[in-house]
């Protein structure tokens, strides 16, 4: 089995989600009493939103590489960084080590592909939704993204951090979310990517008809199945 080295912290809110799918999976394809070989590098997560909010992007690039880096001096044979948002510099730090990065949106847009949906919405921070890293990945894929209009984007980005990484799932904010998917759909989603980990803590598939790509379940699942040789990295697009 090979180690899986996780980037994660931002926030330990669905760290704790990744290492649970993780070993899951392990367990549900082994028996007995496997578990899977993990390393964790838990960031500070304030430390992290602040270089964000202030667009220090270079020092979080930074910080990224020396997490990743650390995990493969301490063995790691696979990096997942646990969010969305820091995949704005998964090519920066897939270049810094000499082991794969398996990409949330690669493990994403596998599944999209598989339920053969074109136009999908977005939901994440503002990061993800308005700069190019996350659309352009899928758009390699194939795939449409709408994101929400501007008001929507901005409730959307502010419960992730004013809530939902803090732990907090307010049924106002479930409902907010789905009239924002709602008007995903009427723009012409047929399907809506969770694109912040801590979002599918606040809504679920049995809250919606609309089908949900949930990121974090996806990609610790395409980690666990790369750790077990089951599949190789999802249908990788070269970055
Ligand atoms: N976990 C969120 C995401 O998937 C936000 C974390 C961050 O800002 O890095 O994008």
């Amino acid at each position: 089995m090979k180690t899986i080295g996780l980037i994660g912290g931002l926030s330990w809110e669905s760290t704790t989600d990744y290492y649970r799918y993780i070993n899951t999976f392990v367990k549900e394809e082994l028996g007995g009493l496997h578990s899977a070989k993990c390393l964790l590098y838990s960031f500070d997560f304030e430390e992290i939103v602040e270089l964000q909010h202030n667009g220090e992007w270079e020092k979080a690039t930074q910080c990224m590489i020396d997490a990743a880096k650390t995990l493969e001096n301490g063995g790691a044979d696979v990096i997942v960084i646990c969010t969305n948002t820091m995949h704005k510099m998964a090519r920066e730090v897939e270049e810094a080590v000499g082991i794969p990065l398996i990409h949330i949106a690669d493990a994403t847009a596998v599944k999209i592909k598989e339920q053969n949906l074109k136009s999908v919405g977005l939901l994440g921070t503002n990061f993800t939704m308005e700069q190019d890293f996350y659309k352009e990945r899928l758009a390699q894929h194939g795939i449409d993204v709408i994101i929400p209009d501007e008001e929507d984007r901005q409730t959307v980005h502010s419960v992730i951090f004013n809530e939902l990484c803090k732990g907090e799932f307010k049924q106002e904010s479930r409902e907010a979310y789905l009239q924002v998917m709602n008007r995903l759909q009427e723009k012409g989603a047929e399907g809506v990517i969770l694109g912040c980990t801590e979002i599918p803590l606040l809504v679920k598939q049995t809250d919606t008809e609309i089908p949900l790509f949930d990121t974090a379940l996806l990609h610790a699942v395409a980690a666990a199945e790369f750790a077990l040789e089951r599949r190789k990295k999802p249908e990788m697009v070269q970055i």
